[in-house]
């Protein structure tokens, strides 16, 4: 009657993390995939020949991430990039105009850059004290004692729209505070999305590429999904999409998901970030850095109204800076041109017109906020709604659909570590009720 014991919606990592589960639990699965590859949001492709992370491309809280282990039993060199990283901070001059010109300043000194830190411990000891309390702000109202501070406004977009990839005011400041990714971040040398497509890929008939599912009816026995290609019945599913692709409309639920699912994805919208990767021309790879050294990350004393843009150069020694955005910057520059140009721009006002000559290799542009298949980077919690994603993986029904995926983990949201996470539990939550004697 079943084609299959239960159906996952999306080969991402949370999709392979259910597969896996359902795998070794012995029950059969069929893994339905929009793309033409698997990995979702962890994806590499080469920039001049090197590695280059679209998406995740770093495992946060090293130590215990879940896939770790994976990787390192899959033979692969996970570098310690928090060891490795090192930091440049530009600090302009008060008087100098945030666009329109190069901004004067200087390259922060020893002094300074510690006094950043003293700012950043302040701010997150605040934050944390804050977040403890009733009722939910935002980040941003969290962090209004120190205002005053000229560290705090870079500190937030740091915290906000880049590694949020939301910007602070928009931030549920209990939501951030359950999230926050402490510990060192692992890279892998072949980038995150090659490991997870090489090692992490579920058996060949098991995946199905280039099946979008846009209906899901569960009005008789068990559910039934279809598309373009067909259709396929199974006992449950598992549903790994964004909550950006559920907000839109694109699989239709029927019946509808209850209204308490449907706040839920509501209550989660998608965040942006985007990276550019800028590589060096082939003639001058390796022999000119800008004066700056490998794995290098570059940012500037930003006041309100400016840009959320930090640089990574080099990272790993690989022959490229990457550009990250993120927020309404990010939303701001959906337009591939528009996000290229910013970033060349923070380049040439950071390092002057060197920095166009020596990056006129080739370019990569990420398009996560337009791509129908993800529209966002992940999800974020506005404020009052950090209850949101327990509610979002609550299973539907009798358990004959279940929602996975990043959005659904409370500590490790927006990650790849929360996605498997996430899967796995769903995976297992499944199979305990489809055990269960009727
Ligand atoms: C720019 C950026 C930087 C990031 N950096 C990091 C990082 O450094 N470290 C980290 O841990 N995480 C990072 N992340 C987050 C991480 O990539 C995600 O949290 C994780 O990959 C999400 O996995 P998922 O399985 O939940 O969702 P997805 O990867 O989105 O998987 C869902 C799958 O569903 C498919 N799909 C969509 N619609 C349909 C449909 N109708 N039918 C069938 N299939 C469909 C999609 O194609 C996709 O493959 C980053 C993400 C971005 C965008």
């Amino acid at each position: 009657m079943f084609d299959t014991d239960i159906a996952v919606v999306g080969a991402g990592v949370a999709g392979l993390a259910a597969a896996t589960s359902l795998r070794q639990a012995g029950l059969t699965c069929v893994v339905l995939e929009a793309g033409t590859e698997v990995g979702g949001r962890a994806r590499t492709s080469l920039l001049a020949g090197a590695p280059f992370d679209h998406g995740a491309s770093w495992l946060h809280q090293g130590e215990s991430n879940p896939l770790t282990p994976l990787a390192r039993a899959a033979g692969l060199d996970a570098v310690d990039f928090s060891a490795t990283r090192v930091e440049r901070i530009h600090i302009p001059d008060v008087n100098s105009g945030p666009k329109g010109g190069p901004t004067n300043g200087h390259w922060a000194t020893t002094a300074e850059q510690h006094d950043a830190q003293r700012a950043e411990t302040r701010l997150s000891r605040l934050l944390s004290d804050r977040a403890t309390r009733a009722p939910d702000i935002s980040l941003a109202q969290a962090a209004a004692p120190l205002q005053a501070d000229p560290w705090t406004h870079s500190l937030l977009q740091w915290e906000g729209a880049i590694i949020a990839a939301a910007d602070a005011e928009r931030l549920s400041l209990k939501d951030w505070h359950a999230n926050l990714l402490l510990g060192h971040n692992l890279c892998l040398r072949e980038g995150i999305g090659s490991f997870v497509a090489r090692h992490l890929a579920p058996p060949a008939g098991e995946v199905r590429l280039g099946h979008a599912v846009t209906r899901i009816d569960r009005t008789g026995p068990g559910v039934v999904l279809s598309g373009a290609w067909g259709s396929l019945r199974a006992r449950a599913v598992i549903v790994t999409v964004s909550t950006g692709v559920l907000a839109s409309g694109a699989i239709r639920f029927d019946p509808p998901l209850p209204i308490a699912t449907q706040e839920a994805i509501a209550h989660l919208p998608m965040g942006l970030l985007s990276k550019v990767g800028l590589a060096a021309a082939p003639e001058r790879a390796g022999k000119e850095r800008l004066g700056v050294p490998n794995s290098c990350s570059i940012w500037r004393r930003r006041r309100p109204g400016e840009p959320a843009l930090v640089m990574m150069a080099w990272p790993l020694g690989r022959p490229y800076i990457a550009g990250h955005f993120g927020g309404q910057t990010a939303w701001d520059h959906t337009n591939p041109a528009d996000a290229e140009a910013l970033v060349r721009a923070e380049l040439v006002d950071l390092f002057g017109h060197q920095a166009t000559t020596l990056l006129n290799g080739p370019a990569v542009v990420t398009d996560w906020g337009t791509n129908p298949r993800f529209l966002g980077a992940y999800a974020y919690a506005p404020p009052g709604f950090h209850g949101a994603r327990a509610a979002l993986g609550t299973p539907i029904d009798d358990g004959r659909v279940m929602l996975a995926g990043e959005a659904c983990h409370a500590t490790l949201a927006g990650t790849v570590g929360g996605a498997w996470l996430s899967g796995q539990g769903a995976a297992r939550q499944m199979t305990e009720l489809i055990r269960q004697p009727a």
